[in-house]
């Protein structure tokens, strides 16, 4: 049987670096772990 390397999709938190696999396409609003509603963004914004 040969192993092969499945690379999936997925989601990062900015905020405390989880890592989920959402379960429809759609964008989660909030992180799963921390409920952060930033967590796709960095701390520091660029203005
Ligand atoms: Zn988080």
């Amino acid at each position: 049987m040969a192993t092969v390397k499945i690379t999936v999709e997925g989601f990062k938190c900015e905020r405390c670096s989880h890592e989920w696999i959402p379960r429809d396409k759609e964008k989660p609003r909030v992180c799963p772990k921390c409920k952060s509603p930033y967590w796709d963004k960095p701390r520091k914004i660029k203005k």
